[in-house]
């Protein structure tokens, strides 16, 4: 989409110059509190993300060879910004994407929990070493970067999710360049100025903005050695397959549509509120939200009288005043009709609308991209909301008589990101733990995200590669095992040490 908007275009960075793009081609940035265009994002070329690699590869020799703990030393203090900046940051998160302020909040203190691991990464980059392998030989095993990474990341989480990725691969000696969504790159770029400001030397981090053509540059540049990626399966299982295809490695987070069981036994207001946060907030564009939550034997009618309400109760509004309601809008216009039209087609398929959040009108904010916490209660096996990653405020109710059939139908799905359940009986919750195909389980909790120091572990169609990131996982991810077999000679007999 081309807008006539005087805005200018937001700047890239590259080789540690903000500069302004040749983009012909530039998107809108709204507020979808108002509608309001805030932003216009650059497409730029394969020829700008060429100049992004290239001060990448430059910078990469000097970043190397800069001994871990001084890189580290860099990320201490851009921890320390991050916490000067933290309000603003939260409101730039808010404005950009739409999240109540206290949503917000907790997308920048997920991203700087990020920020802290890093700064201990150096005792991670330690190596191994095996004394006297044979006679007079000795072998280690050292971690070294790859040298140019790429990442680029989604709309839903503008700070943490390009956080998951560069300081884990510059503290390990890397350099970056980063593609955020086209959606929200304001809150990106602020967060780099940040970084600079750390005293990061030119070159180690770029930003490119851009679309599939940009995209498709850092896949196929000889000089990028890894990709990150977050977004959606489809794009997700694309960036896998170019990429590996292209040499490099790539760790690629997908989609998902998780499950929250709830067991006879759970305790009704813990899980209310459990199943409410899973599934309304940041109004449902969580790739860990609780999409369907499954109702064993006669929960439901504990359950779901409270559950309906609570959702009936959910004020929707604006994110961008001092009066936060309890869930703000969805990223776009488009995005509010497509979750309306995926509603509509439940009702088709036979579900019942049990709380309807479509139509809403918020005075104050007519061109808000507003829809409506939703249920769809009765939701059938097989039909497209069932198994479609909706992204919006809507929660499928789906009933069954015991544990293992909620299991089973948890293990159909082709995602594999998240699973909770909801129960006060250990043995339940061992039997879902054990035998659940997914790879964050939560127990007595909706969203089970994995913090830092642990891998973000999608499995299956939420995940293409072998390392995920975050934790120590990500630590191997940008690094590369290098092992040294040494053996010494004596200098003055010329014979090896082994013969004496
Ligand atoms: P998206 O897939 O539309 O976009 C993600 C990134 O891919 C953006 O930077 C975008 O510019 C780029 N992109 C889009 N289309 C492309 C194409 N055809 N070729 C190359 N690049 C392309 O995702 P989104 O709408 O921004 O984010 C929502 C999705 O992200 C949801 O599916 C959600 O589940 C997923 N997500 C997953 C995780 C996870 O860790 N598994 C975390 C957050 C979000």
């Amino acid at each position: 989409m081309t807008s006539s908007s005087a805005l200018a275009p937001v700047p890239n960075l590259i080789g540690g110059e903000w500069l302004t793009s040749s983009a012909t081609q530039n998107i809108p940035v709204f507020n979808p509190s108002r509608g309001e265009i805030i932003a216009q994002t650059p497409l730029c070329d394969a020829a700008t993300v060429n100049d992004a690699v290239s001060a990448a590869h430059a910078a990469f020799p000097a970043w190397a060879d800069t001994p871990p703990t001084e890189r580290a030393r860099v990320f201490f203090r851009f921890k320390m910004l991050l916490e000067d900046h933290f309000e603003e940051l939260a409101q730039s998160v808010t404005r950009e994407h739409g999240k109540t302020v206290s949503e917000a909040r907790g997308d920048v203190r997920r991203g700087i929990e990020m920020v802290e691991f890093a700064c201990g990464i150096p005792s991670l980059l330690m190596g191994e070493i095996l004394p006297n392998v044979a006679r007079g030989i000795d072998c280690d095993a050292v971690r070294q970067p790859l040298g140019v990474c790429a990442g680029i990341t989604p709309f839903n989480f503008p700070a943490m999710v390009p956080l998951w990725m560069y300081p884990v691969a510059l503290v390990c000696g890397n350099t970056f360049v980063l593609k955020p969504s086209e959606k929200v790159p304001l809150t990106a770029i602020r967060i780099a100025e940040l970084l600079l400001q750390a005293g990061l030397p030119p070159g180690v981090f770029n930003l490119v903005h851009g679309g599939r053509e940009a995209v498709d540059a850092l896949l196929i540049h000889p000089k990028v050695r890894a990709v990150s990626f977050v977004g959606s399966t489809l794009i997700a299982r694309y960036i896998y397959e170019t990429g590996t295809k292209n040499g490099k490695r790539v760790q690629s987070n997908g989609g998902a549509k998780n499950y929250v069981v709830v067991m006879p036994d759970a305790d009704i207001d813990h899980t209310v509120r459990g199943v409410v946060e899973a599934a309304f907030g940041c109004a449902g564009e969580r790739c860990m939200a609780g999409s369907t939550a499954v109702v064993v034997g006669d929960a439901s009618k504990r359950f779901l009288p409270s559950l309906i309400d609570a959702a009936r109760a959910i004020r929707v509004g604006p994110t961008d005043t001092a009066d936060q309601p309890g869930m703000g809008p969805v990223i776009t216009r488009q995005h509010a009709d497509r979750i309306g039209e995926l509603i509509e087609h439940g009702t088709r398929e036979g579900a019942t609308v049990a709380a309807d959040g479509r139509g809403v009108k918020i005075a104050g904010a007519p061109h808000g991209f507003f829809v409506g916490a939703t249920i769809l209660d009765h939701v059938q096996s097989g039909t497209m909301v069932h198994h479609e990653e909706i992204f919006g405020p809507v929660l499928n109710v789906m009933r069954f008589g015991d544990l293992d059939a909620a299991i089973d139908l948890a293990n159909a799905s082709a995602y594999g990101n998240g699973a909770s359940i909801f129960t006060r009986s250990g043995k339940a919750a061992r039997e879902f733990k054990h035998r659940v195909k997914a790879g964050m389980v939560g127990i007595n909790i909706g969203v089970p995200a994995s913090m830092a120091w642990f891998p973000f572990n999608g499995w299956d169609d939420s995940f293409f590669g072998d390392l995920h990131m975050q934790g120590r996982e990500g630590v191997q991810f940008f690094t590369q095992l290098k092992v040294t077999t040494t053996r010494w000679f004596n200098d003055n007999e010329g014979t090896i040490w082994a013969d004496r």
